[in-house]
C-alpha cells in the first residue's frame, strides 16, 4: 500500500461543493480549508480535511509526508484545449514524439496534470498514445487538408465513413472536434460530421470563433457537445441556450493575447448568465506557444474580469467536465485521483496576481510526485 500525506497547507482548495457543472456564484466556491491536509492511498484520495484531523488518522502514520506549510494546495490544472501538433504534419514519427514529450513536460512543470490534445492526423494520435502521462485525445477535422480543398464533400464523407471509425477502433481519440467559423466548415457539414462521430460514440467538441455563424452553438447544444471552444463572440440568445445545457464554454485568453487580433471572450456576460465556463491554454507550437495555465489565469482575471476563484474553478473542475472526467479528477475529494499541485504562495488570490513566472513547487499525479522544485543553491563566497 502506497500512502502519502500532504499536510499543513495554508489554503487547501478542495473545490468540494454542489454536484454538477459549476456556474454562476458556485464558480466562486473553492471549498477552502485553512491548514488543510490530503491523504492519498494507492493513487486515490482517501481523506481531505484539517491537518489536525487527517494527520491523526491511523493510516497517516505510515504515510510519506509532503510538508506544504504556508502554501496553497489545489487540484492539478486540467488543460482541456490544446493543439499539440500545430498545423505541421511533416517530420519523422520519432521527431514528433520527442517534440511532443518536451511540450508535455513543460505543461506538467507548470502544474497541468490532465491534458487534452487535438490532432487532425493518425500519425500524431499514434505518437500521443505512447506518452507517459494520461492524455485525452481529440480528432480534429480541419479544412487545411489538400484533399478537402479539392473535393470537400467527398473528403468529408471519407472522414465520416473511414477515418473516424478507424480512430475509434484503434482507440486513438475519445473526442471529435471540427472547426466551425467563417472560412472553415459550415453548419451543414459540421452537423454531418458531428452526427457521424456521435453515432460512433465519440464525445463532441466544437471550435467556434469570432466569425462563427449563427446557429453553430445551437447545433452544439442540440447534439449534446461537451464543450464549445474559443467562444469569443457568443450572443445573449446563445448564452441562454448554453446556460440551460450541459455544454461548457471553453475560453482561451492566451490565444487572444498572443494573436492580438480580436477582443477577449465576454466571460462576465457568460458567467452572469449562468454559462458554465472552463479555461484552457489553446497551446499550439506555432499559434499559441505557452502551456502555462497560471498565465491563463492571470489573463482571465486581468482581461476578462473573472475573479481568481472563478478562474481556478474554470481551470480545474469545469475543465474536467469539458472532458467528461469530473467523476475522477478536477477536485480534491475522497475517491478521486490524487492529482494536486503545491504553489509557493500563501493565498490563492496571488496565483493570477504574479504573471509569467512559475509558482509551482510540486506536482503530484495519481499520488506520485512528478515534479519537485529544487532549491536554489547560493554560491558560498
Ligand atoms: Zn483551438
Amino acid at each position: 500500500m502506497r500512502v502519502t500525506l500532504v499536510r499543513g497547507a495554508r489554503q487547501l482548495l478542495t473545490l468540494h461543493g454542489p454536484s454538477g457543472l459549476r456556474r454562476g456564484a458556485d464558480l466562486r466556491n473553492l471549498g477552502l480549508i485553512q491548514d488543510g491536509a490530503v491523504l492519498i492511498v494507492d493513487g486515490l484520495i482517501k481523506e481531505v480535511g484539517s491537518s489536525r484531523r487527517v494527520e491523526n488518522l491511523a493510516l497517516a502514520r505510515q504515510a510519506d509526508e509532503i510538508d506544504a506549510t504556508g502554501r496553497v494546495v489545489m487540484p492539478g490544472f486540467v488543460d482541456s484545449h490544446t493543439h499539440f501538433a500545430g498545423e505541421a504534419t511533416g517530420g519523422s514519427a520519432r521527431a514528433l514524439e520527442t517534440q511532443t514529450l518536451r511540450a508535455i513536460e513543460d505543461a506538467v512543470r507548470h502544474g497541468t496534470t490532465t491534458l487534452e490534445v487535438k490532432a487532425g492526423d493518425i500519425k500524431f494520435l499514434k505518437a500521443l498514445d505512447k506518452q507517459p502521462i494520461s492524455l485525452v485525445s481529440t480528432f480534429l477535422c480541419t479544412p487545411a487538408v489538400p484533399e478537402y480543398r479539392e473535393r470537400p464533400d467527398q473528403y468529408l464523407e471519407w472522414v465520416c465513413s473511414n477515418l473516424l471509425p478507424l480512430v475509434k477502433r484503434r482507440k486513438l481519440a475519445e473526442f471529435a472536434d471540427i472547426l466551425c467559423e467563417e472560412g472553415t466548415f459550415g453548419h451543414d457539414r459540421a452537423r454531418h460530421y458531428l452526427t457521424a462521430a456521435r453515432e460512433l460514440g465519440f464525445g463532441l467538441k466544437l471550435h467556434t470563433g469570432r466569425r462563427s455563424k449563427a446557429g453553430v452553438i445551437r447545433l452544439a447544444v442540440e447534439l449534446g457537445a461537451s464543450s464549445v471552444d474559443h467562444a469569443v463572440d457568443v450572443s445573449p440568445e446563445d448564452a441562454t441556450l448554453l446556460a440551460q445545457s450541459a455544454t461548457v464554454a471553453t475560453l482561451l485568453p492566451a490565444d487572444t493575447f498572443y494573436r492580438e487580433e480580436e477582443p477577449y471572450a465576454h466571460a462576465r456576460m457568460l458567467i452572469d448568465n449562468g454559462v458554465a465556463v472552463a479555461l484552457a491554454t489553446n497551446y499550439d507550437p506555432e499559434q499559441c506557444p505557452s502551456q502555462n495555465m497560471q498565465l491563463t489565469l492571470t489573463l482571465a482575471c486581468r482581461r476578462m474580469n473573472m475573479t481568481p476563484a472563478e478562474a481556478i474553478t474554470a481551470a480545474t473542475l469545469n475543465g474536467a467536465y469539458a472532458l467528461r472526467l469530473a467523476s475522477t479528477i478536477g477536485s480534491l475529494e475522497s475517491g478521486k485521483s490524487g492529482n494536486l499541485i503545491v504553489l509557493s504562495v500563501p493565498d490563492y488570490r496571488e496565483i493570477p496576481y504574479h504573471f509569467g513566472i512559475n509558482l509551482v513547487d510540486l506536482v503530484m499525479k495519481n499520488g506520485s510526485v512528478l515534479v519537485e522544485r529544487p532549491e536554489v543553491k547560493w554560491p558560498v563566497s
